[in-house]
């Protein structure tokens, strides 16, 4: 609602002077001028506000809105530097380029943001996210590169008889394009993920498998055969019936110990805390326990007891770190409640419905929108349960 009302009101005042400013001048170009100012700063407090968002949620800036928009505007808003009375006069007089006070502030931003996006696709993200489709960044990168190159090409052979100057907005733009194509990404290396393939999952497993092996209860040793059956079942429609076999076994294995059931019902304690303190229901807790955790109880792995070893990604076994996992964000199995990295497990999720580790189908409303904590609230969780064990 209020940003509604905050989009309409920048828009009517803008409307407002641009008409009056317009008038004056009798300009049409001063009146869209206006306007174009107006939606620069919608356009600018959306990206705040996505960046603010995703820094929430620890997660990388790898979507279509981040890489592909600034480019959009950091074009669109040179271009019209070019043809703009307002604030268009030409500070570099007499010479080929053109800059004016109008592409520096609405222009070079995104110019220089589309470059930095541009470089992180060679660089830094293995995917960029349409909506829940996802392309390889390098794939993504080389095509937004070339129609970048392209498009200023042709640009300026189009109009260069007509504004006879090439604009230094496009001219960084370019020569950044073509220095990301070369450096990073025609002779840089990049780490890449391992290939999920069939061999790859069942040595993780059984890695896995070695790595949570029973100290002496009778019931993590179930719930260790119930992993090697999961371990056997491929992700086919075939093999459903065992995979839910194996499911109800670790299902009967969880309930057992006593210590887990005196831990709930001392945690569920703090649950109806949380709910009567915030009446709009779980969404709202769940975005805030982003910043501070208030059930521990929805993190907690299924599992008899546990140790450090249980909060290990189950992609690559390593206890989620900071600094080292700045950014990455962390996904829970929503039946198992283990840990994988959130990046890790995106891509998972790409060639399998399955959870990695308990076999459970993963629903596609999570598929779609995961839960992603940030890793230091995990470290949070991490040490409640490793301490509070006994
Ligand atoms: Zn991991
Ligand atoms: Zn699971």
């Amino acid at each position: 609602m209020v940003k509604i009302k905050a989009i309409t009101l920048i828009i009517l005042v803008f409307t407002f002077i641009g008409i009056i400013h317009g008038a004056i001048l009798n300009s049409v170009n001063v009146f869209v001028s206006w306007i174009f100012i107006g939606i620069w700063l919608i356009f600018s407090f959306k990206v705040l506000k996505n960046i603010k968002q995703h820094r929430e949620y620890n997660s990388p800036h790898n979507t279509a809105f981040f890489t592909i928009s600034p480019v959009f505007i950091g074009i669109f808003y040179s271009i019209w530097g070019n043809f703009t009375v307002l604030l268009g006069e030409d500070l570099l007089e007499g010479s080929d380029l053109f800059l004016s006070w109008w592409s520096i502030i609405f222009g070079t931003p995104y110019i220089l943001y589309s470059a930095i996006s541009l470089y992180r696709c060679f660089k830094k993200y293995n995917v960029i996210y349409f909506g829940t489709k996802s392309i390889d960044a390098r794939k993504f990168g080389y095509m937004l590169s070339i129609s970048i190159l392209l498009f200023i090409i042709i640009y300026w052979i189009s109009f260069y008889s007509l504004i006879e100057f090439y604009d230094l907005n496009l001219f960084i733009l370019l020569i950044s394009t073509i220095l990301i194509i070369l450096i990073p990404g025609l002779f840089g290396t990049r780490s890449r993920l391992p290939q999920l393939t069939r061999n790859y999952i069942t040595e993780r497993t059984n890695r896995l498998n070695q790595l949570t092996s029973p100290r002496s209860n009778t019931t993590p040793q179930r719930y260790r055969k119930s992993v090697r059956t999961t371990t056997n079942s491929s992700p086919t429609p075939s093999t459903r019936s065992v995979t839910n076999r194996s499911r109800s076994v670790s299902h009967s294995s969880r309930s057992t110990p006593t210590s887990q059931r005196r831990s709930t019902t001392s945690r569920s304690k703090t649950t109806t805390r949380t709910t009567s303190r915030s009446p709009t229901g779980t969404k709202v807790s769940s975005k805030q326990s982003t910043r501070k955790i208030t059930n521990f109880n929805l993190y907690k792995p299924k599992a008899g007891r546990l140790s450090t070893e249980d909060f290990k990604c189950i992609f690559c076994f390593k206890l989620p770190k900071i600094p080292e996992d700045r950014g990455r964000g962390i996904i829970l199995c929503p039946n198992c409640r283990y840990p994988a990295h959130a990046d890790e497990f995106k891509d998972w999720l790409r060639s399998s419905n399955l959870c990695s580790r308990c076999n459970a189908t993963i629903p596609a409303s999570y598929k779609k929108n995961p839960k992603i904590l940030t890793v230091k609230n995990y470290i949070v969780v991490v040490k409640h349960f490793v301490n509070n064990r006994k």
